[in-house]
């Protein structure tokens, strides 16, 4: 339920800080200590999980409802023209933390936070093959 290594546990149980912003019996938001953007929050598991091939269904979705909630907020309190929920899974995923979280990250009408990759159309008929391996 709790690794005690873990920070996100620590934060938890109250042991480090954290300006903590909402919480119920599966799940807290608190704000991210390097924000992307001003307001950027993240939601996680008070169990510990390492990320969302782990998680169990039911604090998978407490945490999703959590996140929705926090998205309301930023566009309701702080004006967010947008938001992006992003989860990251694994070290190759960007995961730096390993207990889940997705982040909450207000948008703003010409902020700074630009797309990691460059989007161009894909070769077809590997975007087919790959779609069969995934059926
Ligand atoms: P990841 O890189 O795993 O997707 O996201 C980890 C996030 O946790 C990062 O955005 C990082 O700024 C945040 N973070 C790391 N350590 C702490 C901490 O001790 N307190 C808080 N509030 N955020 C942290
Ligand atoms: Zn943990």
């Amino acid at each position: 339920m709790s690794d005690p290594d873990c920070i996100f546990c620590q934060i938890v149980a109250g042991a480090l800080p954290a300006h903590r912003v909402h919480e119920d019996e599966r799940t807290l938001a608190f704000m991210d200590i390097a924000p992307g953007t001003p307001g950027h929050l993240l939601v996680i598991p008070k169990a510990h999980a390492r990320d969302v091939l782990e998680i169990g269904e039911g604090d998978l979705g407490a945490v999703v409802l959590s996140a929705q909630r926090m998205a309301r907020r930023v566009s309701e309190r702080l004006g967010a023209d947008g938001v992006n929920l992003i989860n990251s899974c694994g070290a190759a995923g960007w995961q730096t933390v390993f207990h889940l979280h997705f982040h909450v990250i207000p948008r703003y009408a010409g902020d700074p936070l630009r797309l990691p990759w460059v989007p161009e159309p894909g070769e077809p008929t590997e975007i087919a093959a790959l779609a069969e391996r995934l059926r």
